[in-house]
């Protein structure tokens, strides 16, 4: 039963309902950077064009072709880190800074939110980061957080100081010895901190979410850049209307067939760029973008890398086989 009758196209209405919400969950896609102008996983360009980019995340793919894999991930990282955060991941940063009760479920790793100062505590990335690095050997448990260089061993430097050719360049086989090496054991392989297809997601991750799901009532959730159809954003959108929140779904493409998602289950459908949408939507609750902004500081917030030694966490999940991203 819809709870008012409304155009569910209607900034008011949602502003109003906004104002008065509480506990708020944003679950956040691709859509939420695509105006900081990163190509989609699946959309890769330049050099990796003639790769199938799903191929590439995947553990066997790197016990097979490290080399290969990494060049991929360090071309991700160099774009994702190039890029600035747009603002829609402001006005999220924004709303957490206003809101405790508000936490972003976000399926990126590109690491714009937060730069965008996004506070750590309300951020979900349940698909790890493309700045986080740990070690292969299981008997290792290294792991850094927030490591943002462009390089990561000289083997790894951007393409065009490799090659002034690189859009035309085939990846270079480069030795194992020059990938980079875990300096804890030494001996290990550093890996990309992201999940790959047929990894668990972060177990501590979804448990920090569940803790949440479980604290009261929820009376928001924002969908955002995402066409809320797979795991885990469809299951988290199910659990927030069970407990009672409104559902609105910011996008670029929204289906009008109910059995496609989206209408049979959102308040509200504002379609477009949420770069564009979400300062305008939060708007009663940051504020205008220059308040957004010196809230924020108007700088670019690259944490500083921070270790951790203890064991790893990723190895038990729940219902997660299989489902995970990049
Ligand atoms: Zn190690």
């Amino acid at each position: 039963m819809p709870f008012i009758e409304h155009d569910p196209t209607d900034m008011n209405s949602f502003k109003a309902y906004l104002k008065q919400s509480k506990r708020i969950l944003a679950l956040c896609g691709a859509g939420l950077s695509a105006s900081s102008g990163l190509a989609t996983f699946r959309g890769a360009g330049g050099l990796w064009k003639t790769h199938d980019a799903m191929s590439l995340a995947t553990p066997n793919a790197f016990v097979k072709d490290p080399s290969l894999v990494w060049q991929f991930y360090s071309a991700r990282r160099q774009a994702a880190f190039s890029a600035k955060p747009n603002p829609a991941h402001l006005a999220l940063a924004a709303l957490a800074v206003k809101n405790s009760d508000f936490i972003t479920v976000t399926q990126n790793v590109d690491g714009l939110s937060p730069r965008a100062g996004h506070p750590p505590l309300q951020l979900q990335p349940v698909h790890g980061s493309l700045s986080t690095i740990k070690c292969t050997s299981v008997f290792c448990n290294y792991i850094q957080y927030d490591n943002y260089d462009m390089a990561l061993t000289p083997a790894l430097a951007p393409a065009p100081e490799r090659s002034s050719n690189d859009a035309e360049a085939a990846p270079a086989n480069i030795p194992v010895s020059d990938l980079p090496h875990c300096p804890k054991c030494t001996t290990g392989l550093l890996r990309p901190g992201v999940v790959w297809f047929g990894e668990s997601l972060p177990a501590h991750v979804l448990s920090e979410i569940d803790e949440w799901m479980e604290d009261g009532p929820i009376e928001l959730c924002l969908v955002i850049g995402t066409t809320g159809m797979v795991w885990p954003a469809a299951g988290y959108i199910g659990q927030c209307k069970e407990k009672g929140a409104r559902v609105a779904i910011i996008n670029m493409e929204i289906d009008d067939d109910p059995m496609l998602g989206g209408v049979e289950y959102a308040d509200w459908l504002f379609k477009g760029d949420c770069a564009q949408i979400l300062p305008q939507i939060l708007e009663p609750v940051i504020g205008t973008m220059d308040q957004v902004k010196e809230l924020l500081g108007d700088t670019d917030h690259f944490p500083a890398p921070t270790f951790q030694g203890g064991p790893f966490t990723e190895t038990t999940s729940k219902e997660s086989q299989g489902t995970g991203y990049y």
